[in-house]
């Protein structure tokens, strides 16, 4: 570099605010600073920055100990979490075609960079030496934790291989970054590209809050005046379910299903194929004899079986109930002069009918009750509750769009804790579904890091400046969120490796499912569910029905989870040579467990995201159900205690649980929580498939 040349760069790196100390309140990240072009310079500094810091712990002339190998690898990269925490973030959150396109060019990028650290021999002949004598090493109990886990990172990603593995393994994890991105770029290009403009005829079933939020959504693309259903869950579902134009839910649901199945250039049926060689042939390269064995093997299931029996248990009853439910529900259309058979996309309308006779109650009559800022109040109320921290909402934290709200955590002795971003609304530049992060983890290495935790949600906007009205479905997604997002403020480790949701896959929904349970007790309910305009509380009839409702249709919910579940650990299991045609597939596997035909798989192969988008949850969906035998059962500790805010039990559920992120084996945290293991028949009991299926 000449000198021109280096102060040209010192001044563009003096002007990219992602390389500048964060001069705002509570060092939060400069949003309105920030703009596309920064990402890539940003990010190559911190490569270059992690790589140096890596080099010299590998360097390190002294002989390994757990400080200057173990903690300098805790210290390292710093930076490199600081800009990806925002660029994740405003991809997920608010991307734009220059985001996008960089974050193809991210993704690739990262997997060369983290290949030779985590491939490093040198590094883990460190690791793997202090491994080897920890017993000797006099360290703390999360040190332990930390060292054990590291090793364990290491181990599984190949750093033990020989050269040729390790070479090939990291043309693998490449080329696999690049599909995982693939994949949800296509989902959103299919999502984005498709609307359905509803006409005044058109509206037979809908809902006023329905019909303003299509047309908010409509306005929200530049078509203001129209209303229009998109491809958005929180547009799809409350649309199947109350649209009395049979042809247009069945437009709609087909539209939904064929996402990434297209046959266009957003097609995603050659991305899994080669997905599935690649992740095959990677576990091999590790030992395994399948991808689900590898990645099982660092869970709290350990294996592929101990999944498929779990699932398996559900999966019976759960079956049973639905083609009872089917029943009812084909009698329903019968009685109703309809000569059909019932189809998928008249389930959720035929329900909800049969849900009005049964309970007689549906989504549109508590939904005026279910204003969002009264939940999001509730959330907090709970919270405040368990765990002693309040919530204050501040104005002068930058955030990236404006819809964007964020409030300022304090513990109970008023000390400031983590701040909490809350974005609720559904865009077109917002990925689809609900979802937590962070854009700083919890630690206290070398002093106290304060959370920054954020919630991001799709619900439909309210229009016009009215409130925007919950369904059911959409305030236990809020309350599953913010427990995702306690778990992230009240961490309390000292090391990022452990900090927060840093925890096995199929524990980490256990603090979000858990908290769901607040949101249906009727002592909450009382409080904060109020109608918008009134203000009166949810009549108590209602509140009663509201609460039964929760068993009501869950054969359907329960079939339409496990099936994916199933689909997600045969296309890990089976041999990937084998899997040439993914519909075909996908059609196999629901002929084997008996699938009924009215009901569609959660996520079809092509739009699960969960599984391909990133291997995050590949062999993992079932992680959900495993979390909700241990909340099913943690929530019976509060019952047992005779009050659901019961001091004893919410400092152990603190102690144990939300605050002490990865520092401790899962099994053993759930065990001193609860005093033994879990029982697993709760889960079958709040699902209510343990009682006979009622008579049609
Ligand atoms: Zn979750």
């Amino acid at each position: 570099m000449t000198e021109t040349q280096q102060m040209m760069a010192s001044s563009k790196a003096e002007a990219n605010p992602l390389l500048k100390p964060w001069r705002t309140p509570c060092e939060t990240p400069p949003f309105a600073e920030i703009a596309p072009e920064h990402f890539l310079p940003a990010f190559e500094q911190a490569f270059a920055d992690h790589s140096a810091e890596i080099a010299a712990i590998e360097h390190d002339p002294a002989a390994p100990d757990f400080a200057n190998t173990i903690t300098e690898l805790e210290r390292a990269g710093k930076l490199l979490s600081r800009v990806s925490a925002v660029f994740y973030d405003l991809v997920s959150a608010n991307s734009n075609p220059a985001l996008l396109a960089i974050d193809k060019e991210v993704s690739l990028r990262m997997a060369r960079h983290w290949n030779p650290i985590m491939m490093n021999a040198v590094l883990f002949g460190r690791i793997a030496a202090l491994h080897e004598n920890r017993a000797s090493l006099s360290l703390t109990r999360e040190q332990m934790r930390l060292l054990e886990r590291t090793y364990t990172r290491f181990h599984r990603a190949g750093a033990g291989l020989d050269d040729v593995a390790k070479q090939r393994m990291a043309e693998i994890n490449e080329r696999l970054a690049h599909l995982g991105t693939a994949f949800s770029h296509h989902l959103l290009g299919d999502e984005q590209d498709w609307f359905m403009e509803l006409g005044e005829a058109d509206l037979g079933g809908l809902s006023d809050s329905f019909v303003a939020a299509a047309r908010a959504a409509a306005e929200e693309r530049g078509m203001a005046g129209k209303a229009i259903v998109t491809l958005s869950r929180s547009s799809v579902e409350p649309f199947l379910k109350s649209s009395s134009r049979r042809e247009l839910r069945e437009k709609v649901f087909k539209a939904f299903t064929a996402r990434g199945d297209n046959g266009n250039a957003n097609d995603n049926n050659e991305t899994i194929l080669e997905i599935l060689r690649l992740r095959e042939e990677s576990a091999g390269l590790l030992g395994f004899p399948t991808f689900a064995a590898y990645r099982l093997e660092d869970s709290m299931a350990k294996t592929p079986q101990a999944v498929r029996g779990l699932l398996e248990r559900v999966w019976k009853p759960a079956r049973a109930r639905a083609l009872a439910d089917r029943d009812a529900l084909q009698a329903l259309v019968a009685e109703e002069g309809g000569n059909f058979a019932l189809a998928p996309w008249d389930w959720r309308y035929y329900a909800e009918k049969l849900r009005q006779v049964r309970a007689n109650f549906d989504d549109a009559a508590i939904k005026p009750y279910l204003a969002l800022d009264n939940m999001i109040a509730a959330a907090f109320d709970c919270a405040t509750r368990l765990f002693g921290v309040t919530f204050a909402e501040r104005t002068d934290i930058p955030v990236w769009h404006p819809d964007v709200r964020v409030w300022e955590v304090k513990d109970s002795a008023g000390r400031h804790q983590a701040l909490f971003y809350g974005d609720y609304f559904a865009r077109p530049s917002k990925r689809s579904g609900a979802w937590m992060t962070s854009l700083r983890d919890q630690q206290k290495l070398d002093g106290a890091v304060a959370p920054l935790v954020i919630n991001v949600c799709n619900f439909a906007k309210g229009a016009d400046g009215q409130p925007s009205l919950l369904s059911p479905d959409d305030a236990r997604t809020l309350f599953h969120e913010f427990g995702h997002g306690l778990h992230g403020m009240l961490s309390d480790v000292t090391y990022p490796y452990l900090s927060g949701t840093n925890v096995a896959r199929d524990f980490v929904e256990l603090p979000s499912q858990l908290y769901e349970h607040w949101q249906e007790q009727p002592q909450v309910l009382r409080r904060f569910a109020r109608h918008y305009q009134t203000g009166e509380p949810l009549p108590d009839d209602l509140l009663k029905r509201f609460i039964a409702a929760r068993k009501f249709n869950q054969g359907f919910a329960t079939v339409e989870f496990v099936s994916s579940a199933l689909i997600d650990l045969e296309f890990h299991t089976q041999p990937a040579a084998a899997i040439s045609d993914v519909r075909a597939f996908e059609r196999a596997e629901m002929e084997k467990i008996g699938m009924p035909a009215e009901i569609a798989l959660r996520h079809r192969p092509q739009q699960f995201g969960h599984i391909f988008s990133g291997d995050h949850y590949a062999s993992g969906y079932y992680s959900y159900m495993w979390s909700e035998v241990m909340d099913a059962d943690a929530f019976g500790a509060f019952e047992e205690a005779g009050d659901i805010f019961d001091p004893a039990t919410a400092k152990r559920l603190h102690d144990d649980i939300y605050s002490s992120g990865g520092s401790r084996d899962p099994e053993d945290a759930y065990v001193a929580f609860r005093g033994r293991e879990p029982e697993p028949d709760a889960l079958l009991r709040r699902r209510g498939l343990l009682e006979t299926p009622e008579a049609a």
